[in-house]
């Protein structure tokens, strides 16, 4: 069986196919095009969505936050690495043109789940205080004791959570105009070397008879030939090679309402809020629009795959007798969210914004995580399939690293990633797996952030109707 590992890094590929135009495939586009060593190489992008930046991606959003607010060191001190960048509102840089915001970031937890702000809040303080670069201002970092506190810090009505703290140097980007910029700069500084196609839906990965991946087959029967294939499909990752349990699609629940121009005036400024004990959280509202969300375990959507699909070596290599299936969680994207989701979010609304509970909402969506179980990025060579690289796995988290996260890739395929994120990134084995889920069955992202119902089941869920 063939392994690739960090000491044995392929040859400069002739040609690299990479499979989905959202944050982790644009940003690695850019990344190689801007990088020497790929000036002679030709790189393909193939997207399932006809329409790019696609709509049901989970980087193309109204917004996602950007915070340094990490209980983990090493994504807080990345965090603060881009944040540097974000900041930049020059036209061509990632904050431009309305793309990122600064109002800050209030976090709080209820009694007895504090841990996670805690450390979240020890590590921007100790940033900060060492004056590290992105760190921001100290003085913006204010712990937040009660209800009052809280209150003033917000400007909302009412208050969640009863302790926590104000980190007026984090904010928000605008995702969808920020994909639509990656997209415009691959455009711009292509050449003729990078193709894209969108609307091409990859069926399944093409395997050498010693199981290494050749390229890929599209669902209309093309088949499309690269040296080096780099999947960076997402919430969909898991249905195309078989992750073993290190990836795992799940639903999240987001809602909109409309507002006045009035209530949009006085909201437009408020921090980023989130209540880490519930997972809700609001984020300013723009053009009228307001957004509410969870963020939790999530529903899983698990459909039956054949395992010869996902999986050519397992056991009986080359078996096309092989008819076993392997059940993965799929990204649903057509569907209303469930009522215990509505039921949720109306419930946040009715503590944070009383009086828009009851308006209806203007449109539901359920957004896909990759999420892993320790919430660390998965960004590695396929240990068993030469030739394949993979880079997924953002975890509820990712989208803030978009302005680095290119650059972290291709020192990956490189092999030069810093040690520090190539441990975290790394081939997890069973028994990290073991270690890293609460229990045998990976139901959702034990990373200290999430809230709510674990193993929930979005079939189910939807079934249920009101009595
Ligand atoms: C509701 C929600 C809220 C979030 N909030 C935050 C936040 O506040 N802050 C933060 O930092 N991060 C946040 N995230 C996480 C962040 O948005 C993601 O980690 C990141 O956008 C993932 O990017 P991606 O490129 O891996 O996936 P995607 O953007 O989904 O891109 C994958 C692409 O692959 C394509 N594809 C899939 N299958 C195939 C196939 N078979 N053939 C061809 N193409 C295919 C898809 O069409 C898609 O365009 C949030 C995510 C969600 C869903």
């Amino acid at each position: 069986m063939a392994t690739t590992t960090s000491t044995n890094i392929p040859p400069t590929p002739q040609h690299i196919l990479i499979i989905g135009a959202g944050e982790f495939g644009l940003a690695t586009t850019l990344s190689l095009l801007s990088n020497p060593t790929y000036s002679n190489t030709r790189i393909s992008i193939v997207d399932s969505s006809p329409q790019l930046p696609n709509p049901s991606g989970s980087s193309v959003d109204a917004n996602r936050i950007v915070r340094a607010d990490y209980a983990s060191t090493p994504y807080s001190k990345l965090a603060l690495e881009v944040q540097e960048l974000w900041r930049d509102t020059t036209p061509d840089g990632w904050g431009g043109e309305g793309r990122y915001h600064e109002p800050g970031f209030v976090l709080t937890a209820d009694q007895g789940h504090g841990a996670y702000v805690q450390k979240s809040l020890d590590n921007v303080r100790a940033f900060a205080a060492a004056d590290v670069s992105g760190g921001g201002d100290l003085t913006k970092i204010r712990e937040l004791h009660g209800h009052v506190e809280i209150q003033a810090a917000t400007g909302y009505e009412g208050v969640s959570g009863d302790h926590g703290y104000v980190n007026g140097n984090s904010g928000w980007a605008d995702a969808e105009a920020c994909v639509a910029f990656a997209l415009r700069r691959v455009e711009r500084e292509r050449g003729d070397r990078v193709a894209i196609y969108s609307g091409a839906k990859v069926d399944r990965l093409l395997f050498s008879d010693d199981h290494g991946v050749t390229g890929v087959e599209l669902q209309d029967g093309r088949q499309m030939h690269a040296d080096l294939t780099v999947l960076t499909a997402g919430a969909w990752s898991p249905s195309l090679i078989d992750l073993q349990g290190r990836c795992l699609a799940t639903g999240q629940a987001v809602a909109f309402i409309d507002i006045t121009e009035d209530e949009q005036e006085a909201m437009a400024h408020r921090p980023v809020v989130m209540n880490w004990s519930q997972g809700m959280f609001i984020i300013p509202p723009r053009d009228r629009k307001l957004k509410i969300a969870r963020h939790g375990y999530g529903y899983r959507n698990l459909v039956k795959i054949p395992r010869k699909k996902l999986q050519p070596d397992a056991g009986n290599a080359g078996d096309d007798e092989d008819d076993s299936i392997i059940e993965v969680s799929v990204p649903e994207v057509a569907v209303p969210i469930p009522l215990e989701a509505e039921d949720a979010i109306r419930e946040a609304m009715g503590v944070l914004v009383p009086h828009m509970k009851d308006r209806p909402f203007t449109r539901t969506r359920i957004c896909w995580y990759c999420d892993t179980p320790s919430g660390d990025f998965l960004m590695t060579y396929h240990p068993h399939h030469k030739n394949l690289f993979i880079a997924t796995g953002g975890s509820g988290h990712g989208f803030k690293f978009f302005p680095v996260i290119g650059d972290k890739i291709v020192d990956a395929l490189q092999g030069k990633l810093d040690p520090e994120l190539a441990e975290l990134w790394r081939w997890r084995t069973p028994e990290d797996l073991k270690r890293d889920m609460d229990g045998e069955t990976f139901l959702g992202c034990d990373d200290g952030s999430r809230a709510g119902r674990k193993g929930m089941i979005l079939a189910e869920e939807a079934k249920r109707t009101r009595t």
